[in-house]
């Protein structure tokens, strides 16, 4: 049940009567009008984040990041680049490379997702993983026991 709501001045007279129903009713509207659903009508237009390359739902004509958390550090990064860099060579291409993030093992977007494809790949088959260091360890024993 919603009740109408009465407004008072301050010297406790009655000032206005306001239509709860009405005003819930507003509400709600405004509710549906969210900008969480907004976006998710606006899912036939794409983008193409420039950092990550990934489409992503369109919210602003001016969007080119999707910001995941990954890709707002590359745009950090661009707009404040570190001094220096560290030199690496990449895990998977085996070129060097200059890299301005502390962790990165791979020269470039191209060769950190191969990589991720790697790692996915690994867990992914961590029974294979398992069963090659079970061969590991018997052949590690074979040679003890020779010796
Ligand atoms: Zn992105
Ligand atoms: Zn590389």
């Amino acid at each position: 049940m919603i009740h109408d709501i009465k407004v008072f001045d301050k010297d406790g007279n009655l000032k206005e009567i306001i239509n709860g129903l009405k005003v819930f009713q507003e509400m709600c509207e405004d509710t549906a009008k969210s900008p969480y659903l907004m976006e998710r009508k606006k899912t036939k237009k794409t983008f193409i984040c420039r950092f990550c390359k990934e489409e992503f739902p369109r919210n602003s004509p001016v969007q080119f990041c999707c910001k995941q958390q990954k890709c707002i550090y590359q745009r950090h990064l661009e707009n404040y680049p570190r001094k220096g860099g560290r030199k690496i060579t990449c895990v998977i291409c085996k070129k060097k490379a200059t890299v301005t993030h502390s962790r990165a093992i791979t020269c470039s977007t191209k060769c950190s997702k191969e990589n991720n494809r790697r790692n996915n790949l690994v867990n992914g088959l961590s029974f294979r993983v398992k069963t090659k260091r079970k061969r590991a360890e018997l052949k590690r024993k074979e040679i003890a026991c020779q010796k």
